[in-house]
């Protein structure tokens, strides 16, 4: 029997539309790609990305910034966090979040996960109430939405300031409320593989005008704050453009252009990665060996990417069966890896913090955890042909 091969290309996203080209090709010929090369009055394309974003968001303002990473740093910082400060932070995330948290000079208290991939709420409670911490970064790491009421509570009784990292849930909703529009402030990443596509970027929505005067002040605004258009009063940014440095992290004209008519389709997009995600969760479903993890129904995620554990296999098996997957074209990403290869990261490798505590969940959790990317240009058949690998790998290789 011949073995079933597979032979898109997991990192492949779909093209830039036309419309996004267009808006592109006009900003270059114009030559005014910076943010603040604009006429007297003209509003540029990344303020008018900045109000449309805060408009879907349902926010009062936005930032664009260069990447996900930054926006959350600036986030920290504006918001008030400072060297030597503990934030919290949920132990399954990506680099670029402990990162930003590091940036800011306070150290990272780590809160254990649970079987369903998402923050240990109860661990989280715990923290909150035996420390002096008042910062707390929750990261919807592939787009898992923990009980937003539950957190909700949790930061009102501790007095913790919440900041999301919704990377991987734009698009999203917590029982019908959009996700990013819990936390004082939200960031989000146009990265190529998230959701809207610009290559790098980011955007930082809030509703506190202290906080997006800073931002926009961080981000390298050359006292041209005026020209954001997404903004509190002038008189917001008197009182702090001596006091805030500059650290140059804008997003451009160009990034924005073509961001523009993305935003426009996001929610019809979010619906198609749906599609797909649903084939193949139910698909995976009925494969042995293999566990999705439960989903709240009040969840409305963004199923860009899925995940699924091979339980109670150890690491050889796991290997196995990702280096077989792989030999006939399903590209599989695992959690376990001690290495930190790729987009996977275990937090045994963030060692610029010093001495972190012993996750047991975690470790145990992420040690058989793989992922796997569902972009665009998968249709439904070829979900359902990487189903069929996986159930024969399955059969093959695991205990
Ligand atoms: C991609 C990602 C980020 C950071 O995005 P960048 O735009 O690359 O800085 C943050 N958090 C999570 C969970 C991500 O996946």
């Amino acid at each position: 029997m011949t073995k079933k091969k597979f032979t898109k290309d997991f990192t492949l996203q779909e093209p830039i539309n036309d419309e996004a080209i267009e808006k592109a090709l006009s900003i270059l010929k114009s030559g005014k790609i910076h943010r603040y090369n604009v006429d007297p009055g003209q509003k540029g394309e990344a303020a008018l990305l900045e109000e449309e974003f805060a408009k879907y968001m349902g926010k009062k303002y936005c930032l664009a910034c260069a990447s996900c990473g930054s926006a959350m740093y600036l986030a920290l910082k504006s918001a008030g966090v400072k060297s030597g400060d503990r934030v919290l932070c949920n132990a399954y995330t990506l680099a670029p979040v402990p990162g930003a948290i590091e940036n800011t000079g306070a150290a990272i208290e780590l809160v254990d996960i649970i079987d369903d991939y998402t923050i240990d709420l109860d661990d989280l409670a715990k923290k909150a109430a035996a420390s002096d911490t008042k910062w707390f970064m929750l990261s919807h790491m592939r787009g898992h939405i923990t009980n937003m009421d539950r957190v909700m509570e949790i930061c009102s009784t501790h007095g913790l300031v919440l900041i999301e990292d919704c990377a991987h849930t734009m698009g999203a909703t917590w029982d019908k409320k959009k996700s990013g529009g819990f936390g004082t402030a939200a960031c989000f990443s146009t990265q190529t593989y998230k959701h809207m596509n610009s290559g790098e970027g980011g955007l930082l929505v809030t509703d506190d005008a202290d906080l997006i005067a800073r931002a926009i002040i961080f981000s390298g605004s050359y006292m041209l704050y005026e020209r954001h258009t997404s903004r509190p009063g002038m008189a917001v940014f008197e009182d702090l453009k001596t006091r805030v440095p500059n650290y140059s992290c804008r997003m451009d004209n160009l990034r924005a252009a073509i961001l523009r008519p993305q935003l426009a389709i996001l929610d019809a997009q979010c619906k198609r990665w749906n599609k797909r995600y649903r084939v193949l969760e139910q698909g995976l479903k009925k494969i042995e060996g293999i566990t999705c993890p439960k989903r709240d129904p009040r969840e409305n995620y963004v199923g860009s990417s899925i995940q699924f554990s091979l339980l109670d296999q150890n690491e050889e098996t796991i290997r196995n069966f990702l280096t077989t997957c792989m030999d006939q074209g399903v590209e599989l990403k695992w959690f376990g890896n001690k290495e930190p290869v790729g987009f996977t990261s275990a937090y045994s490798s963030w060692k610029y913090f010093g001495n972190l505590p012993d996750l047991v969940n975690t470790k145990r959790i992420l040690a058989t955890m793989c992922d796997m990317r569902i972009p665009l240009t998968f249709t439904e058949s070829d979900c359902n042909l990487i189903l069929e690998i996986l159930k024969d790998v399955a059969k093959a290789t695991l205990e």
